[in-house]
């Protein structure tokens, strides 16, 4: 089965995580696309994120609406770094085909400081999602030549998704201010767990 791989902290998840990631699915005939939170990011070693069962269980239902978009804990070991590359070897094992990872236009441009990115462009086609604020062809521009070259040979694809101007990070100061997010930023089941848990970002 051809699949998607979407990491992230969903740190909450959010409107952009869903509707690109759905564009994305479409677009590139994905049958499936598995959301991966993901414990401690590697490169995010010091920021401390909202527990693991609250992004997962947003994550869910974020996508309760979505029978294509499902949700894994592959990545959720506590303490052990998950590492993209080798969540591609298990779901590749799993599913007998090369997956597709899913990333921002923000993610391509630090691909090159992610362990094994070589492999992973290498391992697993790589789908880029548009986001607002970001230029493609600068990040291309400014990537080394290796990413250029997968892009030629059709190993990166850019998928042209609805802009969503929506971040966790804007979302966490929101929460953290006191304020509700609108409807436009998180979907509605989301929008209730997180009133059922105004601690969780407070
Ligand atoms: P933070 O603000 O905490 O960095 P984020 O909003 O970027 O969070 P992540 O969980 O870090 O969310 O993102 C997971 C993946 O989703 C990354 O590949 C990121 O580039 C992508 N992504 C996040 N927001 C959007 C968006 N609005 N449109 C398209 N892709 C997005």
């Amino acid at each position: 089965m051809r699949v998607g791989l979407f990491g992230g902290s969903f740190d909450p998840v959010h409107r952009g995580h869903v509707e690109a990631v759905a564009a994305a699915r479409r677009a590139l005939e994905l049958e499936r696309v598995i959301y991966l939170p993901t414990a401690s990011p590697p490169h995010k070693p010091d920021r401390r994120l909202a527990p693991a069962t609250a992004r997962l269980a947003m994550v869910e239902l974020a996508l309760l609406d979505e029978p294509d978009l499902v949700v894994s804990d592959f990545e959720l070991t506590p303490g052990d770094p998950a590492y993209t590359s080798a969540s591609i070897e298990h779901f590749r094992r799993l599913h007998g085909e090369p997956p597709v990872l899913l990333v921002g236009q923000d993610s391509l441009a630090e691909l090159p400081g992610w362990r094994r990115w070589r492999d992973i462009v290498e391992q697993a086609g790589l789908g880029v999602l548009t986001r607002p604020g970001f230029d493609r062809e600068a990040t291309l521009a400014a990537a080394p030549s290796e990413l250029r070259a997968a892009r030629r040979a059709g190993r990166v694809r850019f998928v042209e998704n609805e802009p969503v101007d929506v971040s966790s990070t804007a979302l966490r100061a929101l929460l953290a201010a006191g304020a509700e997010p609108s409807p436009g930023q998180v979907p509605d089941l989301v929008l209730k767990y997180l009133r059922k848990y105004p601690n969780l970002y407070a």
